[in-house]
């Protein structure tokens, strides 16, 4: 029995404010499992089936909504995407991290949840870019969307901040290296939560 139960650690933000980068290198480093979504969205150069999605078609994906294999499901962007049960339960039972990448629609649906197991391991952050400027900025330069792509990214992102309040943390983000630092620092403070050390409270008792 694991000494504690995992933290599911839902990150949100506009896209451009870094909370991929954040939550991959979290993984990378073996802190927690990075939750692979289902998306409909079209493959971007270099991404990978299953390493960066798990990418199906339409009839694929609303298969999967019909036998309930999604933790929450939102169209983002005029694309679906959604969490698998599978990429989220069995890692938190196991007292594994789980940190997942996740629009402010589908976190909504996970705060919601009345399962106690994704309760108790339920934790959120907003990442956001210091101005409206800066994130306009971030968004032009990645040269792997068109500018139709970009203009309706931008019009949802500042849409999408609206919702920073919703959750439990905000990160306003500085550079790469001290961003890391203070998004890691939340997931190691949160390890020390007496509700989530179950095995050993239960035999210190
Ligand atoms: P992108 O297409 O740029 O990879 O992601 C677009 C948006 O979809 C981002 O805001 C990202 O957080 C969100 N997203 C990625 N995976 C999921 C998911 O499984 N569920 C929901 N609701 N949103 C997701």
């Amino acid at each position: 029995m694991p000494s504690r139960t995992g933290i599911l650690l839902l990150v949100s933000g506009p896209s451009g404010s870094g909370k991929t980068t954040l939550c991959r290198r979290l993984a990378d480093d073996r802190e927690a499992h990075y939750s692979i979504s289902c998306t409909t969205r079209p493959t971007r150069p270099g991404e990978v089936h299953g390493r960066d999605y798990f990418f199906l078609s339409r009839e694929e994906f609303d298969q999967k909504v019909a036998c309930g294999d999604f933790l929450e499901y939102a169209t983002v962007h005029g694309n679906s995407y959604g969490t698998l049960k599978s990429e989220v339960l069995q890692f938190i039972q196991k007292g594994i991290d789980v940190v997942m990448d996740i629009d402010v629609q589908g976190a909504a649906q996970v705060r919601s949840c009345t399962d106690p197991e994704i309760r108790r391991s339920l934790t959120d952050l907003f990442v956001m870019p210091p101005t409206d400027e800066e994130l306009a900025a971030r968004l032009t330069g990645r040269k792997t969307d068109s500018e139709e792509v970009i203009a309706l990214r931008l019009k949802n992102a500042i849409e999408e901040m609206a919702h920073w309040h919703e959750y439990q943390y905000r990160l306003i983000s500085a550079t790469r290296e001290e961003d890391y630092i203070r998004f890691k620092a939340l997931l190691l403070a949160e390890r020390l939560r007496v509700s989530r050390i179950t095995a050993t409270s239960e035999s210190a008792s």
